[in-house]
């Protein structure tokens, strides 16, 4: 079945799956007409690690939008003849704040460092005016105020949650959270430190050329032990039948 702008076709990658659909933003927004649902934003390095932990592994299963962020997982299913566009989960996060901002939407955002948050929260009420921002919380809460932050959260209601808490905390953490029901709830990793100005993404050029990894080591060099998954990722999908 072929995918159409709102209906995705599920897909997978080394047994992750992982939605095709032309058009993300309205795949996300009629996802919110249906009830919502958890969306992850798939790249080669968590496609790797949802292999070798199961609680990582089974929140992808369960979500309800899987997109695929990353070359590497829009190259792999290129070699299965499914030509995809790569879709960053940063630039559907701010669409779907923009879409938030422009009908309503209740918004919260979980995570980032306590000054991250606050020019975050600065930044949005700046450019995104009509904003309705329900709830906030910083990421470096002590761990047992989770839960009754958790319960907070889905007393406001929300329409869309952002959380940067890092994979896999990030997608475990929105699985698990008790009662969730209506609303898009998606992890999000560095967006909120890129929006408020504390990293910067990859310039296009490097995008174009799939070496924004190369980027983003060389602004963490302490990332380096985690893209050691992603030359394991190009064996496994080589071997891939
Ligand atoms: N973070 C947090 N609480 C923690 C650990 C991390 O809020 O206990 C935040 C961190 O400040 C950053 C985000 O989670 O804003 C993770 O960003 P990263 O780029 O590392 O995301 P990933 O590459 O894991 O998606």
């Amino acid at each position: 079945m072929a995918a159409t702008a709102t209906e995705p076709r599920r897909a997978s990658v080394l047994g992750v799956p992982v939605d095709v659909c032309p058009d993300v933003l309205a795949a996300a927004v009629a996802l919110w007409r249906r009830g919502g649902g958890q969306i992850v934003t798939l790249n080669a390095e968590m496609t790797m690690a949802a292999r070798s932990d199961p609680a990582l592994g089974a929140a992808i299963a369960s979500a309800a939008l899987v997109i695929p962020d990353g070359a590497g997982v829009v190259w792999a299913l290129g070699r299965q003849g499914l030509r995809v566009r790569r879709s960053p989960g940063i630039e559907l996060a701010w669409a779907l704040l923009a879409q938030a901002a422009s009908q309503g939407w209740r918004v919260a955002l979980v995570g980032a460092s306590p000054a991250v948050m606050d020019q975050l929260v600065a930044r949005l009420r700046q450019e995104l005016p009509g904003l309705q921002l329900v709830f906030s919380a910083h990421g470096y809460q002590s761990p047992d105020s989770w839960p009754a932050l958790g319960q907070q959260l889905l007393a406001a209601s929300p329409d869309l949650v952002l959380v940067a808490l890092g994979v896999p905390r990030q997608e475990t953490w929105i699985q698990r959270l008790p009662g969730r029901r209506g609303g898009l709830w998606m992890g999000v990793g560095g967006s909120f430190d890129v929006w408020a100005g504390v990293k910067k993404r990859a310039p296009t050029w490097m995008g174009a050329l799939q070496i924004e990894w190369l980027y983003r080591l060389l602004q963490e060099p302490s990332r380096w032990r985690r893209m050691l998954a992603l030359p394991s990722f190009a064996c496994a999908v080589m071997k891939e039948r």
